[in-house]
């Protein structure tokens, strides 16, 4: 047995020093794609499908993560996509929500929000964004930095903060889709004064507007076998139409002096997604020249389908058809302006979504949803009475208590003795499931669990002063749709597929963490990775010729 193992090693050192030997040619291009909202389950459940050159080409010819997840509360799409792209947790990069009370200047914050700079392409608030408030870098940022910026940075995506936060705070340019009456890409001056002409052009070409249609399903919605029915009480709808099921006709139903909101909430916000990733990679020339490009690339639609509709709808089976279709449409484009093997391309997800509460209920597992004004009041009535002081409650946010420390000092009430009593009272209520307080997440790691899960999630600066954790399936949503932010597994189970240059073709169902994403792609192009990475390289799938070595 030991001289097997003695054999092996030494058979392994050979194999490392000959793939040392020769250098990688790195990929020219790197496509980071998150899709809003795509539980794993998508993949197995839809795959029978699925078309051969979508998802099926990523995972077979790619290396597939199977038990990839979150390692952080709560699981929404700003702390999504930075967590992604930063390979940290809002622990570090800060943001701790989409929007988040802000302690400093006693208000509510957007994660992407920002009154300094001006919209470019609209007149639109839509437009006054920037990535300010994420505190560290993205794999995008070091590689810029690597290339002395001669590599680029494009952001595409639907939801301004999809496009924004990956793209980090160096990029080129980020994109974002504005619909109301208007129904086009936008940027703001954090970036550029004015839209380059390509974008002017795509906006004038009349593609929006032409997704302006009837939404019937791909395929005869009697072969969707993998979804419930369309028709249940368990779906929200359109505005315009009584019933929640196909087809849906987008020219008469929604807002009609906001006419292009409603596509962003059709599987057609992804095709227009689409259009606009495939006129940047040609106009701005990505993957052309020898400094890595990046991509990064956010799917929206999916999380607003899946909120009206719930996660088990026709409509998402339906849209996650059509997504892979696009999926296809862009691994043929950069076979063919990048070329294959010159480009490397990972697809995951920002969260994942529970199955409505109202349906599960329905079929005896444990849900239900909760009443948060009613529970923000319980806290005031309790503080004031045992304290004997109004106002200590300042804000309840994101499942985060935050105290109000400035009737606390007047008052001489003591931090611990109110964080203690109220993490005492809140536990005892229904539909409470764990309580954690900020001097136990301040001191000392938790390792595992859902204390780990909320450490990560809590950033000691910008976190409030009690994180509450909701029994499994309990949610503060309407009876219909689905919605997401808890640490349990139907939120945290996310996709993770790597395809391209320098991914070897495997899969693997060893835990894997989101926050290893960055890592494993700073590895591929050998640059520094994000400032406050936390996650690790991939290196299962690394084609280094170091994966070898790990046993
Ligand atoms: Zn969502």
């Amino acid at each position: 047995m030991r001289r097997f193992t003695f054999l092996l090693l030494a058979g392994l050192l050979t194999f490392q020093t000959f793939s040392q030997e020769k250098m990688q040619e790195k990929p020219k291009l790197v496509v980071g794609i998150v899709v809003d909202q795509m539980r794993y389950d998508y993949l197995t459940r839809f795959w029978d499908k699925f078309g051969e050159n979508g998802f099926k080409k990523m995972i077979n010819e790619g290396y597939n993560f199977k038990n990839n997840h979150f390692n952080y509360v709560p699981t929404y799409t700003g702390p999504g996509h930075a967590s992604v792209f930063t390979g940290t947790s809002p622990m570090n990069h800060g943001i701790i929500g989409n929007g988040w009370y802000d302690k400093f200047t006693h208000e509510s914050v957007y994660c992407a929000g920002d009154n300094s700079v001006t919209p470019v392409g609209t007149q639109d608030d839509a437009g006054k964004m920037s990535p300010h408030r994420m505190k560290t870098t993205s794999f995008a940022d070091e590689n810029r930095l690597h290339t002395q910026m001669r590599g680029k940075t494009i952001g595409v995506g639907l939801k301004d903060r999809g496009s924004i936060l990956p793209a980090g705070h160096t990029a080129n340019a980020a994109y974002w889709f504005h619909g109301a009456d208007e129904g086009k890409w936008i940027t703001s001056s954090f970036y550029m004064n004015e839209l380059p002409q390509w974008v002017e052009d795509f906006n004038a070409s009349g593609n929006v507007e032409s997704y302006l249609k009837s939404w019937n399903t791909l395929y005869d919605i009697e072969t969707y076998k993998e979804s419930g029915s369309d028709i249940n009480e368990f779906e929200g709808g359109f505005k315009g139409k009584e019933t929640a099921s196909f087809p849906y006709d987008l020219t008469k139903l929604g807002d009609t002096d906001r006419k292009f909101e409603i596509l962003k909430a059709t599987a057609y916000g992804n095709d227009i997604t689409t259009d606009f990733a495939l006129a940047a990679i040609d106009a701005e020339e990505l993957g052309m020249d020898d400094d890595t490009d990046v991509l990064t690339l956010s799917y929206s639609s999916t999380d607003y389908i899946g909120h009206n509709f719930g996660v088990n709808s026709k409509e998402i089976q339906d849209t996650y058809l059509r997504l892979d279709q696009n999926i296809a449409d862009l691994l043929t484009h950069l076979d063919e302006k990048v070329g294959e093997g010159n480009y490397t391309i990972f697809l995951t997800a920002d969260h994942g979504g529970v199955d409505v509460p109202a349906y599960l209920e329905s079929v005896n597992i444990p849900a239900g949803y909760f009443e948060s004004d009613e529970f923000t009041e319980e806290l005031k009535e309790f503080t004031a009475e045992e304290f004997d002081e109004e106002d200590l409650i300042e804000s309840v946010y994101n499942s985060q208590i935050f105290f109000n420390y400035e009737v606390m000092q007047e008052a001489e009430i003591s931090f611990s003795e109110l964080q203690s009593k109220l993490a005492h009272y809140i536990l005892q209520l229904d539909q409470i499931d764990k309580v954690f307080t900020r001097d136990q997440l301040s001191s000392g790691s938790f390792v595992t669990g859902a204390g780990a899960a909320i450490q990560n999630g809590f950033n000691q600066k910008r976190s409030g002063d009690i994180v509450y954790v909701l029994d499994p399936a309990t949610i503060v949503y309407s009876r219909t749709g689905s919605t997401h932010g808890s640490g349990l597994m139907y939120d945290t189970h996310a996709p993770l597929i790597f395809y391209g240059n320098g991914v070897k073709k495997g899969s693997t169902t060893q835990r894997t963490e989101i926050v290893d994403i960055a890592p494993t792609v700073s590895t591929i192009l050998g640059i520094s990775f994000p400032n406050a990475t936390t996650g690790k390289p991939l290196f299962m799938m690394l084609d280094t010729g170091e994966s070898e070595s790990s046993e």
